[in-house]
C-alpha cells in the first residue's frame, strides 16, 4: 500500500512525493529483508547454496537497503520532512 501510495504521489507530482517514496522504498526493502533472512533461517544451509534461489534473494534485497540512497539516508529525508511540518511545533 504505501509503495501504491508513493507511487500515485510520484506520479501525480504531489510536494509530499519525495518523503512517499523516502518511505516506501525504506519501508518495502527492510520488510523484504527480514522475510528473506527468516526463510534463509528455515532452510539453513540449503538456503545458503546456490542449489535454490533463496541465496540471489538475499543478495539482491540486501543491495537494495543500500541501492538509489542507502536506507539510513531515506530515514533522514523523511525526518527532515517531518520536522519542517508546522503540526510539530504547535
Ligand atoms: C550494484 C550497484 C549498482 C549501482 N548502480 C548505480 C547507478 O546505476 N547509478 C548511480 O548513480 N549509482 C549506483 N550505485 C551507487 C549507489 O547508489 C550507492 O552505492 C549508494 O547511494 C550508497 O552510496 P555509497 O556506496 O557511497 O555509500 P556511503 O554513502 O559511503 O554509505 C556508507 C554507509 O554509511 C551510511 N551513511 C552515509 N551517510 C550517512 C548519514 N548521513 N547518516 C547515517 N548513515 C549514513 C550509509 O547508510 C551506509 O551504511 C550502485 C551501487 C551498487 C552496489
Amino acid at each position: 500500500m504505501l509503495v501504491r501510495r508513493a507511487a500515485e504521489a510520484l506520479d501525480r507530482n504531489t510536494t509530499d512525493k519525495v518523503a512517499l517514496c523516502a518511505m516506501a522504498k525504506q519501508f518495502a526493502t527492510d520488510n523484504c529483508y527480514e522475510v528473506v533472512h527468516g526463510a534463509m533461517q528455515v532452510l539453513g544451509g540449503y538456503g545458503f547454496l546456490k542449489d535454490y534461489p533463496l541465496e540471489q534473494f538475499l543478495r539482491d534485497i540486501r543491495v537494495h537497503q543500500i541501492l538509489e540512497g542507502t536506507n539510513e539516508v531515506m530515514k533522514m529525508i523523511v525526518s527532515r520532512d517531518l520536522l519542517t511540518k508546522d503540526v510539530f511545533w504547535k
